[in-house]
């Protein structure tokens, strides 16, 4: 018999006022002299609020975990899943991948569920360190896995696009837990399976 449990997870931003948005991006961008009179950019603070709505809104899914009735106890990875997001600070994207895993206890999910749960912490501003961990802390609460560990890879377009920072140069963050964390020989295991140097 299946006890599956179906949660419904759902982050919506604050009422989205789309008309407000387009007028102050229309501000903004006259403010800074870039917003051209003329067919061209005149759709443009438009098109600009609702890029940013996009990028803030995460698409709902359900989180459905399974009882781990076959005890598989070695670690469950779901590697480089393409992450997009937008630094805080600036408001700048940035874009990279992320290694997600765990090593189960009771209960399992789903695979594609990993890159749904990164995708739902990153449409919204974020801070490069915070949404590492909210991940996996995330996963931690709701899966009580034995260990969890997640690795972001990113490069932040507030850093490349701007000053001295080469394009390409990522940033590394890593947030492990529970035995990925204590021991030696886990942590070291799922460092060499995401291809992370440590
Ligand atoms: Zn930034």
């Amino acid at each position: 018999m299946y006890s599956n449990t179906a949660l419904h997870v759902v982050h919506t931003p604050e009422d989205v006022d789309l008309d407000a948005a387009e007028q102050a991006a229309g501000q903004f961008l006259r403010a800074l002299g870039v917003l051209e009179d003329g067919e061209s950019m005149r759709d443009t603070p438009r098109r600009m609020a609702k890029a940013y709505a996009d990028l803030f809104t995460p698409r709902p899914f359900d989180l459905t975990t399974f009882p781990n009735d076959e005890g598989y106890d070695e670690l469950v990875l779901a590697r480089s899943i393409p992450l997009r997001s937008v630094c805080e600070h600036h408001l700048l994207p940035f874009t990279g991948i992320a290694h997600v895993g765990y090593l189960p206890g009771e209960r399992i999910l789903g695979l594609s569920k990993l890159a749904r749960i990164t995708e739902h912490f990153a449409r919204r501003p974020q801070v490069q360190e915070r949404l590492t961990k909210q991940i996996a802390d995330w996963l931690s609460e709701q899966l009580q896995p034995k260990g969890v560990g997640v690795v972001i890879e990113a490069e932040h377009t507030c850093m490349t696009l701007r000053g001295v920072q080469a394009v390409g140069s990522t940033t590394v963050t890593s947030t492990l837990l529970g035995t990925l964390r204590n021991d030696a020989r886990s942590r070291q295991e799922f460092f060499s399976l995401t291809g992370v140097n440590r």
